[in-house]
């Protein structure tokens, strides 16, 4: 009898990669599947970036780099931060992690423990609650309320900080809603952090770039009063289409930083060198193809908002941002997951059901329009004709 610790009894895991999974199996038996399941960005990476990684390799960059990454890449992602947020953070506070989810693994492990309590968005990118979990630290859920615009509330989060309270983390633009929290409440919260020192954030801001009707992404990285235990959570997946190369950077406060440097020497050593060449082409190239990727999102945005308030019982206020719509469904009769998982069955269309993303996601799917505006109107046709003939479960 083996004795794995009971830590692995509480993790947890993304559907949304098991949708994939189900979506793929029927496609391989030949049916005709339509995946606004997955959140990743169905463009290539860019040319440039792609010559980058592979030029690294002709170079002969394939040893161990330093585990927090090289400097070009981690001066480059300071300039990134300058160019973006118009603040100046220092190369030695930037390091280099194998995806944005590394960083909230670290975060995590850092202030969990039997008897803290660590505060997350609900619905939110699941990891969050699994890794709380896993440490033994107590989830508390912040709802993320559709009638906010699926911004999180400074007033409603602050409220929920106890003694207890060691790390709060926070998703903006947002996954699985698409919510993008404005200055204003995002001001709020920093005020009413001074009243707790002992809490660490952990800002999520993979989906900083992706944001629009000309709503700005504000940056935790703005306030220089919480610098000192903000951990900020970037990386390339999403904004230069690079799921599979790994790489994402974190900022972390000094006294953290050494902590962060020991996880990665423990874990994965360093990020795959010719990815971290990649990365600075990325970061230090023409920004254009960002632009476009992000104004053909808007397009199919548009596309999905309005063919999802033309089904019946169902309606969606428009994402802010990231690559998400996140439509109210409640009036169809079916709860989430049995509608995202039928719909999948009998209609080829796979989306994700708001449960998986925490209990404030029942009454929700997510659809992510990441797939082609043509792919996208024949999902929703698939998705009126089955709302239209088919009774709930
Ligand atoms: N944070 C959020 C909110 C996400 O949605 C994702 C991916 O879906 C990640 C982090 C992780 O990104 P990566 O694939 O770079 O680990």
């Amino acid at each position: 009898m083996l004795h794995v610790v009971p830590a692995f009894s509480r993790i947890g895991e993304e559907n949304a990669f098991a949708v994939l999974a189900r979506a793929q199996a029927l496609s391989a038996q030949g049916r005709d599947v339509i995946n606004l399941g997955i959140g990743q960005p169905d463009m290539p990476t860019p040319a440039h970036v792609v010559e980058a990684g592979i030029k690294a390799l002709r170079d002969g960059h394939h040893g161990y780099t330093p585990a927090i990454g090289i400097p070009p890449l981690r001066e480059a992602v300071a300039r990134d931060i300058h160019r973006r947020h118009a603040v100046d953070v220092s190369p030695d506070s930037v390091m280099i992690v194998p995806g944005g989810k590394v960083t909230m693994f670290m975060a995590i492990l850092m202030f969990g423990e039997p008897g803290a309590e660590i505060l997350y968005p609900d619905p939110g990118f699941p990891i969050y609650r699994s890794m709380i979990e896993f440490t033994g630290a107590t989830p508390v859920p912040v709802p993320i309320r559709e009638a906010n615009g699926f911004a999180f509330s400074a007033a409603e989060t602050l409220a929920l900080i106890t003694p207890r309270t060691r790390l709060l983390i926070v998703n903006s633009p947002a996954n699985p809603t698409g919510g993008v929290t404005p200055k204003a409440e995002i001001d709020a919260l920093v005020a009413g952090l001074a009243d707790h020192p002992d809490v660490a954030v952990l800002s999520d801001e993979i989906y900083g770039t992706m944001t629009y009707d000309g709503e700005a992404h504000h940056s935790l990285l703005k306030y220089e009063g919480i610098r000192d235990r903000l951990i900020y959570l970037d990386g390339a997946s999403k904004t230069y289409a690079m799921t599979g190369w790994r790489l994402g950077w974190s900022v972390w406060p000094k006294p953290l930083y050494d902590a962060a440097r020991k996880l990665a020497v423990n874990a994965h050593s360093c990020v795959n060198a010719a990815t971290q060449w990649a990365g600075i082409a990325a970061l230090d190239g023409s920004q254009d193809c960002v632009a476009e990727m992000v104004a053909e999102f808007d397009r199919r945005r548009a596309i999905v908002v309005e063919g999802l308030n033309a089904l019946p019982g169902v309606s969606c206020i428009a994402p802010k941002g990231a690559f998400y719509a996140f439509p109210n469904i409640a009036q169809t009769g079916w709860k989430a997951k049995p509608l995202a998982a039928t719909l999948l069955e009998e209609a080829g269309v796979a989306v994700i059901g708001g449960p998986d993303f925490g209990v404030h996601g029942e009454g929700y799917i997510r659809l992510s329009y990441a797939n082609s505006a043509e792919n996208i109107r024949r999902a929703l046709e698939r998705m009126g004709q089955f709302l239209t003939a088919r009774k709930p479960v």
